[in-house]
């Protein structure tokens, strides 16, 4: 369908504003990844009866929808050549607050919900490094998580309710609990109301979810193919509104979320150790894990940027020394003498291993130091020089932490057979180590290298029952993995699944499920 026309039915059928101009088709056509594809048409839409009649209007005439937040994805989610609808101008506010929940749209900033949150002693622990940027309703398509994760879970782990409209422009709110008003803890008998969550529901028999169980990853972060594992919990309770977190708007648009939130943690105490090389670094994991840190994060000297870090620069000649990696541990909470021992314990036990560099409870220097952890991906995107670049296909790989030596070594060893420098940084705790090879994807071979890499990558993430992707997400890149992750029984359950909320699929076509 030609484009004009597309954008004179929605500005005839909805409130929000159609952007024609060639700036923002430019603007909208790329996001955080390589990928660049241009939307037939961009709307800003006003509320959720605009989003309701827009699909009413692709589902009649075969048109793509694809929500947009900040377009921060890193594997290009968010882009499309279908109808692009923007949530950040005018669906972005705190709808309700209440001591233990936070319902907003979504388009709200992630930085703007945690300013509001913080002025009534609150947060909402998932904290991706660009919360700066990105919006919730990306934060629940992609299940991010950030640096917090470790101690407090991923966006899945704290959403309570979503309103949603499905393709054909229906709205379903999935806000109360469905199991209070059945009061059954039988999930075979469940029964309930709409036709959707209904089916859904009964995908899933006793057999079925021990198969669910035995196959997905070990892990405490993923954000692979639909998060089936998590709908129907160990109690049998069934929360339906758990299958959009890391959907990536292959299933419906999210209108409203409600959030659990936390009271912020009276004590934070942060401690940065330098260490010779990386696996001197990963060698300690397992030990300061058994302190239950907050947060344990890792950063390689290729992309630290030393200068704007440290409050207390202090002695250690890391700098100058190439293949230095430092630690990040953060112990919190509302017992002082209870963070401050296990820091002090902490500390003990790594002295023989590394170098401390610093240690604070100092919110100005925490800050500091987390905002250096955080420029971390920024830090490696300048790292491209022309086409020599890094590339981000295996970068966001997760393992158990127990694994995590042995699998930083099968990475290291990889990358010497292939003659490729690299990066790494990220969540060490969880055993997400965002890792990216500098290849020149001007060279022959770039392509072929790429596809080898990856097969290689991955096979072994598959024997360690890790994710292919802990928390950026399948997007363009991914989505051609997950069958082989998972398994041919649980990507038909994904097929099914798409085919309940999505039966024409125009719903982000391309992602998660190829047809
Ligand atoms: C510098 C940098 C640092 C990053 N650090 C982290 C990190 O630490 N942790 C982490 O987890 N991720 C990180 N990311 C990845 C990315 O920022 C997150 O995935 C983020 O949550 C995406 O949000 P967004 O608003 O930009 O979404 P977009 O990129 O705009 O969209 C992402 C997906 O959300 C869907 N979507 C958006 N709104 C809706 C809606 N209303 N309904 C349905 N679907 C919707 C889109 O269709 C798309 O599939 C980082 C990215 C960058 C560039």
């Amino acid at each position: 369908m030609p484009q004009l026309k597309i954008d004179a039915d929605l500005r005839s059928i909805a409130k929000g504003n159609v952007l024609s101009d060639e700036w923002s088709k430019k603007i909208y056509s790329v996001d955080a990844s390589e990928y660049c594809l241009f939307p037939a048409s961009i709307i800003q839409v006003k509320d959720n009866e605009d989003i309701s009649n827009i699909c009413k209007y692709a589902y009649s005439h075969n048109v793509s929808v694809t929500g947009r937040g900040a377009g921060t994805g890193l594997l290009g989610q968010s882009l499309t050549a279908g109808v692009c609808l923007d949530f950040t101008k005018y669906m972005n506010k705190m709808i309700e607050f209440e001591n233990d929940y936070v319902i907003v749209e979504p388009g709200i900033v992630k930085a703007i919900l945690d300013k509001e949150l913080k002025k009534k002693g609150k947060f909402l622990p998932p904290d991706p490094a660009s919360s700066n940027f990105c919006t919730i309703g990306g934060m629940i398509a992609n299940n991010s998580s950030g640096i917090h994760a470790l101690g407090y879970g991923n966006t899945i782990d704290f959403l309570d309710g979503i309103e949603i409209v499905y393709s054909n422009g229906s709205i379903e709110s999935l806000f109360e609990s469905y199991n209070n008003k059945h009061n059954s803890k039988d999930t075979i008998n469940h029964v309930h109301s709409t036709n959707k969550i209904n089916h859904l529901f009964k995908l899933f028999s006793q057999d079925i979810l021990q198969y669910i169980s035995s196959k997905f990853p070990k892990v405490t972060k993923n954000s692979c193919g639909y998060r089936i594992d998590s709908i129907i919990d160990n109690s049998g309770r069934y929360l339906p509104h758990k299958i959009f977190t890391s959907s990536e708007c292959t299933l419906g648009i999210t209108t409203l979320a409600k959030f659990k939130i936390l009271d912020l943690p009276l004590y934070r105490s942060v401690m940065v150790i330098g260490f010779e090389n990386i696996l001197k670094a990963i060698k300690v994991v397992p030990i300061i894990l058994t302190f239950s840190p907050s947060a344990l994060e890792l950063l390689d000297s290729s992309i630290l940027n030393y200068e704007n870090m440290l409050y207390n620069k202090g002695s250690y000649k890391f700098n100058s020394n190439k293949s230095g990696t430092i630690l990040f541990v953060e112990f919190d909470g509302d017992n002082l003498v209870n963070v401050e021992l296990r820091l002090r314990l902490c500390r003990e036990k790594l002295c023989a291993y590394g170098e401390i560099i610093e240690v604070t409870s100092d919110k100005v220097s925490s800050e500091k130091i987390w905002s250096a952890r955080k420029s971390a991906l920024n830090n490696v995107m300048k790292l491209t020089l022309g086409s020599r670049k890094p590339i981000s296909l295996i970068e966001d790989t997760v393992v158990n932490p127990e694994f995590l030596y042995e699998y930083t070594l099968f990475l290291l060893d990889v990358y010497k057979q292939y003659k490729l420098d690299y990066v790494f940084y990220g969540h060490a705790g969880n055993g997400n180590l965002h890792t990216r090879p500098i290849i020149d994807t001007a060279s022959n071979s770039y392509k072929h290298l790429i596809k080898s890499l990856t097969d290689d990558v991955f096979s072994k993430v598959y024997e360690f029952s890790g994710s292919i992707t802990a928390e950026h997400g399948d997007g363009i890149s991914r989505t051609k993995y997950i069958s082989k992750m998972y398994g041919p029984i649980i990507f038909d359950l994904f097929k099914k699944i798409k085919f309940i909320f999505d039966p024409t699929n125009i719903m982000n076509p391309g992602k998660k499920i190829i047809q």
